[in-house]
């Protein structure tokens, strides 16, 4: 990609994002919400089981944890989300979508003008643009040292283990397939090939 075109993605990326964010804005509005608060609640709808605390929403949406705390102070008042002790270390808080939380998510129109233009494109089309934000992503992340919080399927650790059954190797636990389609904290990329000498 040359130099023009990288900067001409960076300026389209960071325009839709502007536009997105003043979505949220507008739907959150409505709702007597902060942006924020629908950040919570769109990461947990996607979260797996064991990135569902208030340690990933502080990595993931690149907050203070006083903000994140705070935040969710606001959303379980509002019964949008419920917290609970983790069953086998009780000192760790888990945060779930209460069924209010998932009621709301299902009122939002934040993204839909964009799902819909989106899908009127070719699929190869979209493919190539997801390969290369993708790429752009996991480089910026491995750059940054931060975490890819990536989908079992483009994990170090997935391993199938049947027609609808996975495993992950890192939690030594069985997962399913709807399991597998969320995002993860502990998400490691694949190991690189090293490209050959030319
Ligand atoms: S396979 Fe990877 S992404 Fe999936 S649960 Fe395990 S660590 Fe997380």
């Amino acid at each position: 990609m040359k130099k023009s075109q990288a900067l001409t993605l960076f300026d389209l990326v960071e325009r839709l994002s502007l536009l997105t964010r003043a979505d949220l804005r507008q739907a959150g509005t409505e709702q007597h919400l902060q942006p924020v608060h629908l950040q919570v609640l769109f990461y947990l709808n996607q979260a797996n089981r064991f990135s569902n605390t208030p340690q990933a929403l502080t990595e993931y949406l690149g907050l203070t944890k006083g903000t994140v705390s705070q935040t969710v102070l606001v959303l379980a008042r509002r019964r949008l989300i419920s917290r609970y002790a983790d069953p086998r270390d009780g000192r760790v808080v888990r945060l779930i979508l209460a069924e209010g939380g998932t009621n709301l998510l299902k009122t939002l129109s934040a993204g839909a003008a964009w799902r819909d233009i989106v899908q009127t494109a070719s699929a190869a089309r979209v493919t190539s643009a997801v390969v290369v934000l993708r790429q752009v992503l996991a480089q910026v992340q491995a750059q940054s040292g931060k975490r890819t919080f990536g989908v079992c399927a483009t994990c170090h650790y997935n391993q199938r283990i049947g027609p609808r059954s996975y495993f992950c190797g890192l939690m030594q636990e069985k997962l399913s397939s709807p399991e597998v389609r969320r995002i993860c904290r502990e998400h490691v990329p694949p190991v690189q090939q090293a490209e050959p000498a030319s």
